[in-house]
């Protein structure tokens, strides 16, 4: 396999003169450090029968092959609900403290074991080993908090009853049973095993379809769940096409948990809803930073490299639009454009890229598209702009769109990479009405330096979480709290109660002691009706909920 560790500038290399410099690689190849007996190894979790069809998977760094898979079929999905349903009664009647010990354990052996899993994690996606990084970071805070957690949010609640002392009553939290659990390539530790941990710690199982490009990390990080103490059957992973074992996925289901695009999802929420079970689906966005007249512009400009090129753009909650106040927006663009165009790009697996690949050539075409199309219609490329074949066959530079306009699709269509354009307002409702003229609702992010105008200007945003001062990792790192998308990025949250207590049904046990709800003690219906009626007007005034 082709070693991508070139140190000498990609202008050097490539004669073209520009463009951002290559990272030093580290020497390290993909063949080396994903060898065929470990992909041997994690295939061996795929629940497929018989003598399945095989399914390769490429790496983006090199374009070459990486693995090839065992492809389950919808009654392998069938198989596989039936182990994890068998496995889930007794993981159920465990108590929460015992379920929680096993993602405490799992925190610990991620730490330590995770360069295995970075190196799988960059084969896999081709992004840079630091926003590899930032996934381990994303589920040992996931696993920290609903293992210390999850106890609280599950425990039985006293809830006030129809007559005071007289009815005693408790809600508490069952599990949904099988959650059906449908991810994507594009953080593939965080969204297979983030969201499936809550699921655990609340007494379900899991059938999980990973993107078929990223299974292996997926199922690194069932074996180290196990290894950790979780009953082996309870996580079942299943391989193959979405249009061909999703809908299977979803059929069997007693919750659905599915992060993906906008389009899927729908499809996904209305195979949920024809057979009445519950969906969570964390979907697409174009999310806006602002940039307010007082913002100390290279903080703000260092954010925006963090907010717009993190896994090269491919992160739902990624910045594709800056609306920068216009007394600013000059010397706020200078100071980004010069710290995009300073990037190392890089492939190898190692620290010291700042960005890497794109995932696929299909990611790669939506990029130059969106470019491409823009600039024919009168945008400038203010930094980037080029594909980078020099460096690996999907690489894009980080590209800066100035002058884009409605009708050019960078303008509203999720790009899904590396390239943010910039819009300039001059007052604050201008840039809260742009802000929000979008279908999705996923992400924002506000700079200014007072913190108080900040939130004032995130209350008025549309969307799911709002950073201040911040791209986007301190309210996706804060997992106490919600987080999720409103309008077309999504229904319900991750993270917090709402992300543990979706994969829970409510049950209330209402127990009544001495006297019934009904005529009793010789009253006829219409003493009844007088007492209760003298009855409700007392609790008022007592002030009872
Ligand atoms: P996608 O919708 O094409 O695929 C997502 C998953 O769904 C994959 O596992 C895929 O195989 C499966 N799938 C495809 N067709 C299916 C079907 N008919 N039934 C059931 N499952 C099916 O999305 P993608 O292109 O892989 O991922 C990128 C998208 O995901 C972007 O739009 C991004 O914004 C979004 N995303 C959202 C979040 C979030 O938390 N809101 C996080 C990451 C990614």
């Amino acid at each position: 396999m082709t070693d991508l560790t070139a140190d000498a500038p990609v202008a050097e290399q490539n004669g073209s003169g520009a463009g951002n410099p290559a990272a030093p690689g580290g020497g390290r190849t993909v063949a080396s450090a994903v060898p065929s007996s470990l992909v041997a190894r994690l295939a061996g979790g795929i629940t497929a029968a018989g003598e399945p069809a095989l399914v390769e998977t490429v790496a983006p760094l090199t374009g070459e092959r990486l693995a090839s898979l065992p492809q389950s079929t919808p009654a392998d999905v069938e198989v596989a609900y039936e182990l994890a349903r068998r496995a889930q009664r007794s993981w159920a009647a465990q108590p929460v403290r015992r379920r929680a010990a096993v993602l405490l354990r799992f925190h610990d052996l991620l730490l330590r074991r995770q360069d295995e899993v970075l190196d799988l994690i960059q084969a896999e996606t081709g992004k840079a080993r630091l926003h590899a990084f930032e996934e381990v970071l994303a589920v040992a805070l996931a696993a920290r908090h609903y293992g210390r957690a999850a106890h609280s949010y599950l425990r039985d609640r006293r809830r006030g009853g129809a007559l005071p002392v007289l009815t005693h009553v408790v809600e508490a939290r069952r599990p949904k049973g099988v959650v059906g659990h449908i991810s994507p390539w594009n953080y593939p530790l965080e969204l297979s095993i983030g969201d499936a941990l809550p699921a655990f710690v609340a007494g379900n199982a899991v059938v999980n379809k990973p993107d078929t490009q990223t299974a292996l990390t997926a199922l690194w990080a069932r074996e180290l769940l196990v290894e950790a103490g979780l009953p082996a059957d309870l996580w079942q992973i299943v391989v193959g096409d979405g249009p061909v074992i999703g809908p299977a996925v979803v059929e069997h289901a007693d919750y659905v948990s599915f992060t993906g695009s906008t389009r899927t999802g729908r499809d996904v929420a209305q195979r949920a809803a024809a057979r009445l079970v519950g969906a969570s689906l964390e979907l697409g966005g174009k999310n806006a930073m602002l940039v307010l007249a007082d913002a100390d512009l290279d903080r703000a400009a260092e954010g925006a490299v963090r907010a717009c090129f993190s896994s090269a753009g491919q992160l739902c909650i990624s910045i594709e639009r800056l609306l920068v106040h216009r007394s600013v927006a000059d010397e706020f663009v200078a100071r980004f454009a010069e710290r995009t165009r300073a990037l190392r790009l890089g492939g190898g697996l190692a620290y010291g890229a700042d960005m890497g690949s794109l995932v696929s050539v299909r990611q790669l075409d939506a990029t130059t598209r969106h470019v491409e199309e823009a600039v024919k219609a009168g945008a400038t490329v203010v930094a980037g702009g080029r594909p980078r074949p020099d460096l690996g066959p999907f690489f894009h530079e980080p590209t800066i769109l100035d002058g884009v306009t409605p009708e050019m699709a960078v303008c509203a269509e999720e790009t899904f990479g590396p390239v943010v354009a910039v819009y300039r307002f001059d007052t604050e409702d201008e840039a809260v009405a742009a802000a929000n003229a979008t279908s999705y609702g996923l992400n924002s992010s506000v700079w200014t330096k007072d913190l108080r105008r900040g939130r004032a200007v995130a209350a008025r945003l549309r969307t799911g979480t709002v950073n201040v001062n911040e791209a986007f990792a301190a309210a996706y790192g804060s997992v106490g709290a919600p987080m999720g998308g409103m309008g077309e990025s999504g229904l319900g949250r991750r993270h917090g109660a709402e992300g543990i207590l979706r994969f829970t049904e409510a049950q209330t046990i209402a127990t009544q002691r001495l006297l019934p709800l009904a005529p009793s003690l010789g009253l006829d219906d219409r003493q009844f009706a007088a007492v209760f009626t003298g009855g409700l007007r007392v609790l008022k005034a007592l002030r009872f909920k």
